[in-house]
């Protein structure tokens, strides 16, 4: 069986390079001092790639583990959780603070757009007793990107600790955690920074140790307990023995990055001749304002259904592409134009293999998606 090209938002291709790191012999990450060393210069590159000054850390389980370690490690029963929703993952984020006891108020706004910056600060003039604010930096179903870089300070100017899911935008969209005062950024190793799945990544900043060192009550959990990493390389003790493997590619993978001085600007220019060639050939995108650079999300032409697409798509070329899950499912398929996946060549082959397979089953086109992707690629 021959695995497929995965042009997903997630997991995204990893480089020869990283698995290659993530095959090297292993030493005992517990006892080897170097290990430690290994870890802390992995967390000082993935700074660079917050921009930050603020402590990051790695925990073994996937950008999931983050989001619940944020939620268990900060809020404390009744604390009051702004929940800032335009989207699925911004909805799902409340679950997370409610299993912590958290009293939820969301900032519902329209999922087919960004959140409005204007109507945060309106509603926030009103009620601003909040200890601590969800966010999403892109919600990958709907292919939408938030403005976290006038929200963070919005929120920040009330006092309220902001903890963001960036976990389908670190390493693809401008990323700057200090200037834009954000507390807790988290991420995962398989989207943009195109590691293996498996590894979640958190920016913390101080405002956000002091609530989670100064709590009245105990945290609930281990594994999303973050003060449990306090000292660890002071002490050289790990709360747990590390995924060193993973952590060895994940290290290559981030290098690989900070070495690439255009991924932003390709990011930005490989999801917008995406978008255009998709409209110039009559397909509709789901979002109306926000677009992300990371994925697109179109709607499922008329003659086609999703599953069709999909199997077609995978069959005759190969090629993996995502649907929609939730309200979304079999309306919308997604492209992961994000990390080793944004790369003019592979989103070229993509688009090609799907104005042929939408072709086949008697879509009406008004172009070819390929050919306007070069067209747009060349402006
Ligand atoms: C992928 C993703 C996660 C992690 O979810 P999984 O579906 O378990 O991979 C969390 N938040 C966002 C915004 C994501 O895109």
């Amino acid at each position: 069986m021959k695995t497929p090209m995965i042009m997903t938002p997630g997991p995204t291709y990893i480089h020869e390079d990283v698995r290659k790191a993530m095959s090297r012999e292993v030493t005992n990450p517990d006892l080897d001092k170097n290990f430690y060393e290994f870890y802390k210069e992995t967390c000082e590159q993935l700074k660079k790639v917050y921009n930050t000054t603020n402590e990051v850390l790695i925990l073994n389980g996937e950008g999931i583990l983050g989001l619940e370690a944020s939620c268990a490690s900060l809020i404390e029963p009744g604390d009051r959780v702004l929940c800032i929703d335009n989207g699925i993952f911004g909805n799902g984020f409340a679950d997370f603070a409610k299993i912590y006891g958290a009293d939820v108020t969301y900032f519902k706004t329209d999922y087919k757009k960004a959140v409005s910056v204007n109507e945060l600060e309106e509603f926030l003039k009103v009620d601003n007793k909040f200890k601590i604010a969800t966010l999403v930096h892109c919600e990958t179903p709907s292919g939408i990107t938030n403005p976290v870089k006038n929200m963070c300070p919005l929120l920040n100017k009330y006092g309220i600790i902001t903890v963001v899911d960036s976990v389908s935008a670190l390493g693809g969209e401008e990323m700057k955690v200090d200037e834009w005062d954000m507390d807790i950024v988290l991420s995962g190793s398989q989207k943009c920074l195109s590691a293996a799945p498996g590894l979640t990544i958190l920016s913390i900043s101080e405002k956000a140790w002091q609530k989670i060192n100064n709590r009245s009550t105990p945290i609930a959990g281990f594994y999303s307990n973050l003060s449990i990493w306090k000292n660890w390389y002071q002490n050289k003790t790990f709360p747990y023995t590390q995924p060193i493997s993973d952590i060895y590619g994940l290290r290559e993978a981030v290098d690989r990055i900070l070495m690439d001085k255009d991924v932003l600007l390709r990011h930005k220019k490989i999801a917008n001749a995406t978008r255009v060639s998709l409209l110039n050939s009559g397909i509709k995108l789901y979002a109306t304002s926000g677009y992300s650079n990371t994925v697109t999300t179109a709607l499922v032409p008329e003659g086609i259904s999703y599953n069709e697409i999909f199997i077609t798509m995978v069959e005759d070329y190969n090629i993996m592409i995502a649907g929609g899950f939730n309200f979304l499912k079999d309306k919308v398929f997604r492209i992961g134009h994000m990390g080793e996946n944004c790369r003019e060549e592979k989103v070229y082959i993509t688009l090609k293999a799907l104005d042929w397979v939408l072709r086949k089953y008697g879509v009406v086109l008004k172009s070819e998606i390929h050919v306007e992707f070069v067209k747009a690629m060349k402006q």
